[in-house]
């Protein structure tokens, strides 16, 4: 959550700073800043709204001191103070001598903020951040120390998470970065650095770069880069080679980066088993896990930590490894996972699932599972990143950037690496022959063309979307593998259209929801082929006659529920087990159509944020 965005070299800071705001914005959107050296003023500028609020206040301004090859930036997430101009980063010092822009929360901010007041230090907002500013100003001017060590004792005082960019008018040519638990990454170039929260907003210029690790800082200084920890050992950093490319994080025609990435899913998918299936054979390859393998084979039981839609695929792969690999499973949120003292043998296998790489809860969950013993694998998609860092071994997603807020893409390829994941354990195990582990992984094959089908469902479901764009309340009721997407389309109409929404098994329904029931209920079934089908056509048959308006995802072709449902959106027909791939796209498409209808911003609904770098 929130992006913070740096620049030192020799070009004009002002419009690269506000081009990575604008990559970075769906990190954060409630409030945007910037600060610029100039012949050793820092100036700031920052407004309450989004990034184009900010450019369109800065040109107002048209304001001379916007010029200056030093700045720093920022995309706000609020969690401590409103969203507000004077809450807005970045903070400067009491005296205006130092500038922070920061991602994370400073959690003894409240104690620091008082020593800092009976010092005489007044503070204009309600921030945890604005301690930092008035803490370096502190210790720079009473310890009589630099600016990088000013910055340097004050982390050490610091409890909580940050990536910070800070500035110091005293040192125009100096930049300092620093992290613990909240990312960053700095960008390489020819006598010039940038530093944003992650790597979209540095594609550009360059694709060497440096993710800091925790507790590390960096000190950007007349053209020259030193990593060292706040201890004060100084490191050598790695250097990496970014594998992005700068179309992925355009729209490329598409209204939305949701439409986008929701159409892009024959090839997110396909890409995420590149390389690492030979159906005819029947051979699965994940080298990231390889060093590992015995750890998953001999596993007494899976824990599958996550949080929201990647919560939802975990569930899934639930499902997959009970019924394909006989292993059992638990699916945890992980946000309670770390705060309980929960039981680990030493032959558990714990996966952690992320889009991002960063979810904060995630990572506090994989640390602790790592202190209980376990061995943690990862399943993310944002390459380097901290998850993928921390964990004993893991498999990328490789969807490629998402970037709208709600998550689709990145859904789909987690389900299929949990997937490879989970014939692979079915394989060593030896609890399924060669020849039915051919036959899922040719099933997997087909299933980029089969959602590619799937998304020619557009049109009926926008006339659906239309019928139901007015609704107060929306119930999605599934059974065995369409539960978790029950609870994953519920969660996207959720997100995108602010509709109050409840995903449950379908045979739940009777002991509670189904009181809700009338005729301003949409009840959307997944509803395909399955082992259960008769049992879904059953519930759906007691929502009719209660007078509830049935949308039923179902298998192209079947006439029955056509004659019981208020609505049909067809699907192509596959296995059970992989359903969840395809039926995924109706529910996707529901949410974004109805959130459209409703004049909603799709790619940045309201009080979200993407990458929740915050607990
Ligand atoms: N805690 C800081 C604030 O409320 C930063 C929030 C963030 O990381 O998004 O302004």
């Amino acid at each position: 959550m929130c992006g913070i965005v740096g620049y030192i070299g020799k070009r004009e800071a002002w419009p690269i700073l506000i081009k990575g705001l604008e990559r970075l914005e769906y990190r954060g959107y409630d409030s945007a800043g910037v600060a610029i050296m100039n012949s050793g003023a820092i100036s700031v500028y920052k407004k309450l709204g989004k990034v184009s609020e900010l450019s369109k206040f800065v040109k107002n301004k048209s304001d001379k001191n916007i010029s200056g090859l030093v700045g720093i930036a920022h995309t706000r997430w609020a969690t401590h103070g409103e969203p507000s101009d004077k809450n807005a980063h970045p903070h400067l010092s009491m005296s205006g001598d130092i500038a922070v822009v920061h991602n994370g929360i400073i959690e003894n901010y409240l104690s620091l903020k008082k020593v800092l007041i009976e010092k005489g230090f007044k503070f204009k907002s309600d921030t945890d951040t604005e301690v930092i500013s008035n803490l370096i100003e502190d210790i720079k001017k009473s310890a009589k120390v630099s600016f990088d060590e000013a910055v340097r004792l004050a982390l050490l005082e610091v409890v909580g998470a940050y990536a910070i960019v800070v500035l110091s008018k005293d040192d125009p040519n100096t930049i300092v970065v620093a992290k613990k638990g909240s990312p960053v990454v700095i960008g390489i170039g020819k006598e010039e650095f940038f530093i944003a929260s992650d790597a979209t907003p540095i594609i550009e210029y360059t694709d060497k770069v440096i993710y800091l690790d925790d507790n590390e800082m960096a000190i950007i200084k007349n053209g020259k880069l030193l990593v060292k920890t706040i201890e004060n050992e100084v490191k050598n950093p790695y250097i990496q080679k970014l594998e992005m490319k700068i179309e992925e994080l355009e729209k490329g025609g598409f209204p939305h980066f949701m439409l986008k990435e929701i159409y892009e899913q024959p090839r997110s998918i396909k890409d995420s088993m590149r390389g690492r299936i030979s159906a005819k054979d029947g051979m699965i390859k994940l080298g990231g896990i390889e060093c590992h393998q015995d750890k998953l084979i001999n596993a007494k039981r899976i824990i599958i930590l996550a949080c929201g839609t990647s919560w939802h695929a975990g569930l899934e792969a639930k499902y997959f490894f009970e019924e394909i690999a006989k292993t059992p499973t638990i699916v945890e949120y992980a946000s309670e996972f770390r705060y309980r003292n929960p039981v680990i043998y030493p032959d558990d296998l714990v996966i952690v699932i992320s889009q991002s790489g960063e979810t904060a809860d995630t990572l506090a969950a994989l640390k602790l599972a790592k202190e209980k013993g376990a061995t943690v694998f990862g399943v993310c998609n944002v390459v380097g990143s901290s998850i993928p860092r921390a964990t004993d071994a893991g498999v990328y997603t490789h969807a490629g950037p998402e970037i709208g807020v709600a998550s689709t893409k990145a859904f789909t390829a987690q389900l299929t690496v949990l997937f490879l994941m989970c014939i692979f354990l079915a394989d060593k195990k030896e609890v399924l022959s060669k020849k039915e582990i051919k036959k899922l992984l040719i099933e997997l094959e087909n299933i980029p063309e089969k959602v590619e089908k799937a998304l020619l469902c557009n049109d009926s479901v926008k006339k659906i979307a239309e019928k139901l764009k007015n609704m107060k309340n929306f119930i999605y009721l599934g059974r065995g593998y369409g539960f978790p997407l029950a609870l994953e389309g519920a969660l996207k109409i959720k997100e995108i259209s602010y509709i109050h929404a409840d995903g449950y098994p379908a045979g739940e329904m009777k002991h509670g929801p189904i009181a809700l029931v009338d005729e301003n209920m949409p009840v959307v079934f997944i509803a395909n082929h399955s082992a259960l089908y008769e049992k879904v056509v059953s519930n759906m048959m007691e929502v009719k006659a209660r007078k509830g308006v049935v949308v039923a995802i179902i298998t192209k072709g079947d006439t029955n529920i056509k004659k019981i449902a208020d609505y049909c959106i067809e699907i192509p027909e596959t296995t059970d087990v992989m359903m969840p791939f395809v039926a995924s796209v109706p529910l996707q498409l529901l949410a974004y159509h109805v959130a459209r209808l409703r004049g909603c911003d799709i790619d940045k609904p309201r009080n979200l944020a993407k990458s929740v770098t915050v607990e």
